[in-house]
């Protein structure tokens, strides 16, 4: 019984530690400590690099060497940017007198995406989480103030996640910017569109019916058709 054990670790071992080649092993390692990246997927993803082109993989390697050298922050919003100043600021046709405040980078991409929003950003970074060791000083929130406090803004959205850590956030930003003359908002939190009433959860329901709106019509709606 205490061989098949051994026989069991060893296959355990040889299966964990069972790359033909160190140079493998370490790509592997790398791309595995890429988010949603498990070893699995690294393998795989090793291999069909090995499969194509030399030029692709030195293409990819270039490409995440120079994006990580060469890559600027906005100075006005802290969005990526080429420019010291991104696009979006740079943009008069914009809205300046409305920031919205995200956490990241990729919910200024989500939101731009809706082609619904007009004004400019603010990315804080992160969010406050004391458990996390995150405090106010390590996000961008002075900057926001300073933003406000210039006085060319007349209302900041806060689009932050819906959670506990989003909430303190949001509550620490409300505190700092209460001496300024700004009106202070947050995304609607509600029913998705698409869902059913009797699935949703209690909290997202909850928020939906506190967080009421006036009716208007919807814009898909052919009224044509109700005559
Ligand atoms: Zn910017």
């Amino acid at each position: 019984m205490q061989s098949f054990r051994c026989v069991q670790g060893e296959r355990k071992k040889m299966n964990f530690h069972s790359y033909p080649s160190v140079l493998l092993e370490n790509v592997v390692n790398e791309l595995s400590m890429l988010p949603s990246v498990g070893r699995k997927t690294a393998l795989r993803l090793a291999l069909y690099l090995l499969r194509q082109d030399e030029q692709q993989a030195a293409a990819l390697g270039k490409a995440i060497v120079d994006f990580r050298h060469q890559v600027h922050y906005c100075s006005e919003c802290h969005n990526i940017s080429d420019t010291d100043r991104c696009a979006i600021c740079s943009d008069s046709r914009r809205d300046h007198t409305t920031v919205c405040v995200v956490e990241h980078i990729g919910d200024v991409m989500a939101i731009e995406n809706t082609q619904q929003y007009r004004g400019v950003y603010h990315v804080l970074g992160g969010i406050i989480s004391p458990m996390n060791g995150i405090s106010p000083s390590d996000l961008q929130i002075a900057s926001l103030i300073e933003r406000v406090a210039a006085g060319s803004v007349r209302e900041v959205i806060l689009a932050l996640n819906a959670d506990i850590e989003s909430d303190t956030t949001c509550f620490y930003i409300y505190k700092k910017l209460s001496p300024h003359t700004v009106k202070l908002t947050t995304i609607a939190r509600g029913i998705a569109v698409g869902d059913t009433l009797e699935y949703a959860d209690e909290i997202t329901l909850g928020r939906s019916i506190v967080n009421r709106v006036a009716f208007s019509l919807s814009s898909e709606i052919k009224t044509d058709e109700l005559k």
